[in-house]
């Protein structure tokens, strides 16, 4: 892929970048390395305060940030500044609480004394998408460099722009160079860093493609990964449920970032006496939202990211289709090749189509019915994936119960499936594993180290 700023909502070219050379990465990578042997031996104190000066950047700089995820990939201009403020409160809770998080735990033993000390990796690699470009990527930062790591970004090919101000923010925040860098690079170069002995670890937020592609380097090197990849999360509704408030949030949980977020909502499982109740509501809140240019401030939902992804969402909805999915809200895309992708809600999906078993990143809600809740923690768990999951119910008991039995790395009952500072972020099969944020995020690239003294 080249790299470079396309809007999809003009359908042009802001900017082309040259890639870096190998020469160009590996002279950064040098200089990360030296900075891994410094970087450490600051002061909590002294990394929090560039940390708490990034995210008054971050809050400083929200329009102009918001203006480039506009451009770059579509994202309303409201959203976008969300985006930029919930990156500082990052930044300001891991300046806060690392530290405590990274503390020595003294754990009995025969020893006189021993405990665990957490001690940085060293340089980590991270591979970004593009669907948050600034939170991604800064909740990898935020823990590594307040752990004493050092952090390289090789960001998704089509948002340059984000990727650079994001360096530039933690540079002008006083954080040296080296320690955190942009690199401007195609997919190609990354198993050759990944080979290198000064990288230490690898995160990557993206397709099962390049997880895959990424952990079977880094395990033929020994080295440490973080997955995060996609999600088709359930979103259960029971008969006993407040509907109407259940497909309210279902339409703003699957509308996430235009509908390109892992931790939508995907498919509406739903028990039969709510079914049509619950899809009348749904269409009623997904017809209400307003498209647009995405540097309109009332525009609820933008183009996709990038015309491919419409075309690719396209030939799923038409293959499940074929293989007799329903349709209740027609949209989708007005030509091939065109980026904007309007609401689709799709039911009667079955065990065979391609929208049953696959992630369907865009804005078509899939809804499957229900017998039972037995059956739909079946449905739920009838996957390859298992990023976050709802239930919804006037029973907590009930709703805890079927928390517990649906595989997934999260679990919101009667609410929003989101990622916060405090609760751990990640999956389990096909979406991953390691976890991101809370005190467990910050403890995957670090040496867990156990001290023994006799
Ligand atoms: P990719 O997974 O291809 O891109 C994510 C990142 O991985 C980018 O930086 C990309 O670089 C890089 N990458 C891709 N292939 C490799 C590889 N073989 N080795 C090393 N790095 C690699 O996402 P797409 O943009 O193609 O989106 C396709 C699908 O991915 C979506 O439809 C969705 O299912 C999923 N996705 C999931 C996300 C999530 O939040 N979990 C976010 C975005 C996408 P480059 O851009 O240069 O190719």
């Amino acid at each position: 892929m080249p790299i470079e700023s396309f809007n999809p909502y003009t359908g042009r070219v802001l900017r082309r970048f040259t890639a870096f050379s190998w020469a160009k990465t590996e002279r950064i990578l040098a200089q990360a390395h030296r900075a891994a042997a410094t970087w450490p031996a600051t002061t909590f104190a002294h990394r929090a305060g560039v940390l708490r000066r990034a995210a008054a950047l971050l809050r400083e700089r929200q329009d102009e940030l918001a203006r480039l995820m506009a451009l770059e990939m579509g994202k309303p201009i409201t959203d976008g500044r969300a985006e930029a403020v919930k990156c500082a409160a990052c930044c300001d809770y891991y300046a806060e609480h690392a530290e405590a998080f990274l503390a020595d735990e003294v754990i009995k033993t025969d020893a006189a004394r021993s405990f665990i000390s957490y001690q940085p990796l060293g340089v980590v690699l991270a591979v970004m998408p593009w669907n948050f470009p600034f939170w991604q990527a800064v909740r990898f930062a935020a823990p590594a460099l307040m752990a004493g790591n050092v952090g390289l970004l090789k960001h998704a090919s089509n948002v340059p722009q984000c990727a650079l101000a994001l360096e530039k923010i933690f540079h002008d925040a006083g954080l040296p160079p080296a320690c955190f860098r942009t690199l401007l690079i195609g997919s190609d170069l990354v198993g050759k860093l990944i080979a290198d002995d000064r990288l230490k670890a690898v995160t990557l937020t993206g397709s099962e493609g390049a997880g895959a592609a990424v952990a079977a380097a880094a395990g033929q090197h020994i080295k440490k990964t973080v997955l995060e990849l996609g999600g088709s999360d359930p979103f259960i509704v029971l008969a006993d449920a407040d509907v109407a408030l259940a497909a309210k949030t279902a339409a703003k949980s699957r509308m996430i970032n235009s509908g390109q977020s892992c931790i939508a909502a995907k498919r509406f499982i739903v028990e039969k006496p709510v079914l049509k109740e619950f899809i009348s509501h749904l269409k009623t809140h997904l017809l209400a939202l307003r498209t647009g240019d995405p540097l309109d401030e009332a525009t609820q939902y933008g183009p996709l990211a990038r015309p491919d992804l419409a075309d690719d969402l396209t030939q799923q909805v038409e293959d499940s289709v074929k293989q007799g999915a329903k349709v209740e809200l027609y949209g989708g895309q007005a030509k091939p090749g065109a980026a904007l992708f309007r609401p689709m809600i799709l039911s009667n999906i079955k065990a065979g189509q391609r929208a049953y078993s696959e992630e369907l990143f865009g804005p078509v809600a899939l809804v499957l019915e229900a017998k039972d809740a037995d059956d739909a923690v079946r449905l739920a768990n009838d996957s390859r994936f298992g990023l976050g999951a709802a239930v919804w119910t006037q029973d907590p008991k009930k709703g805890e119960q079927m928390a517990r039995q649906i595989e997934s790395g999260a679990v919101f009952v009667n609410g929003l499936v989101k990622s916060m500072n405090e609760l751990p972020f990640g999956g389990v099969k096909k979406s991953g594993y390691g976890r991101e944020l809370s005190y467990l995020g910050i403890r995957e690239f670090v040496n867990q180290k156990s001290i023994w003294i006799g």
